[in-house]
């Protein structure tokens, strides 16, 4: 059996992600959006989830990504997304940055109109030069050379490190 690749799973991602648009709660704007991410071998997916106080509505990508980092994984490694109307519709701004905390530029991305028409891309050719991870790092790590005072800076040296070891590691 040849293994297969984060790309080879979009088809089946494709039809998690359409299944997780039906059960989308969309009463407002009918505009229903399903997603499904491939987070270390296990599929997680979403509909997006409005609210009658409209700004409180979440998208189908950032409902799916937090399905996968409820379950512990840190990593994601293909997305699909069902979703539009004359056309796919891609991703907002805000869930390409969330995605983007997650996966890999290269991270194979599908969205697609909910009659099949498809686009098939990366998370890094819809954000590329994204702010991310080691730009936080880099500043915090930076922040803590400046600081002197002899209590405050070992104080603030165990609380980066405490924040970056608790980031990555897996719950038991
Ligand atoms: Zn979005």
């Amino acid at each position: 059996m040849t293994r297969k690749t984060p790309h080879d799973r979009l088809p089946v991602l494709l039809r998690a992600a359409a299944r997780a648009r039906e059960r989308a709660y969309a009463p407002y704007s009918g505009f229903r959006v399903g997603a499904a991410v491939l987070a270390e071998g296990r599929i997680h997916a979403a509909g997006n989830m409005e609210n009658s106080s409209y700004p409180l509505s979440i998208c189908a990508e950032r409902n799916a990504v937090a399905m996968a980092i409820a379950a512990g994984a840190r990593r994601i490694d293909a997305v699909a997304i069902v979703g539009g109307t004359k056309r796919p519709a891609a991703p907002c701004g805000g869930c390409r940055q969330v995605l983007a905390e997650f996966a890999s530029p290269d991270a194979p991305l599908v969205y697609a109109s909910p009659d099949g028409r498809s686009v098939t891309t990366t998370v890094g050719a819809l954000l590329p030069s994204s702010f991310g991870p080691d730009d936080v790092m880099g500043a915090a790590a930076g922040s803590m050379s400046t600081l002197r005072g002899p209590s405050g800076s070992s104080r603030s040296a165990a609380r980066s490190r405490g924040t970056r070891s608790s980031g990555r590691r897996r719950s038991p």
